[in-house]
């Protein structure tokens, strides 16, 4: 099956590190367009690697099946939870990091929505920011302890094949 990571990159400003809150819940918002007519959903779905449905055919399970409707080619994902690789860390800013794998059947990642449910750790304090909001493909915030502006920028990210 084709495997794609999720690259992503973006700039940190006095941000250690920012971390899905939790890699099992965390809601992955994917668009997807469909191997077997190549017509792309016109809307995100959320996969979540806690979350599994069972295949139609089969007794295995994925984090995502469905039917295309205009060609009835049946897609499942899956979330490669070993290959999940946040945090972003400092180290990372201005570079591209894998911080997931999707193993995709009938169906091939277009487009990410970041979304929501990330937790930022402050590069000099022991501030921590909860339930962060990156779907503005930024943030910004003012670290009360180390009395600084902290914040991501310039989010961006890439399907690679694999
Ligand atoms: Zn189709």
């Amino acid at each position: 099956m084709p495997k794609f990571n999720l690259d992503i990159r973006c700039q940190l400003e006095n941000v250690k590190e920012f971390v899905p809150a939790s890699i099992q819940t965390f809601e992955w918002r994917i668009k997807f367009r469909c191997t077997g007519c190549n017509e792309e959903r016109d809307t995100f779905r959320v996969v979540t690697i806690g979350e599994k449905f069972p295949q139609s055919n089969s007794r295995g399970e994925s984090n995502l099946v469905e039917t295309c409707n205009f060609c009835g080619n049946k897609g499942t994902v899956d979330i490669l939870e070993k290959a999940a690789s946040f945090p972003y860390c400092e180290g990372d800013s201005g570079q591209f990091k894998s911080v997931c794998t999707l193993d995709c059947r009938g169906l091939e990642p277009v487009n990410f929505d970041f979304g929501h449910g990330y937790c930022v750790y402050a590069s000099h304090s022991s501030q921590k920011f909860s339930d962060v909001d990156l779907s503005e493909k930024e943030w910004t915030d003012y670290d009360e302890i180390a009395k600084e502006s902290i914040g991501i920028m310039e989010l961006e990210h890439k399907f690679v094949r694999k």
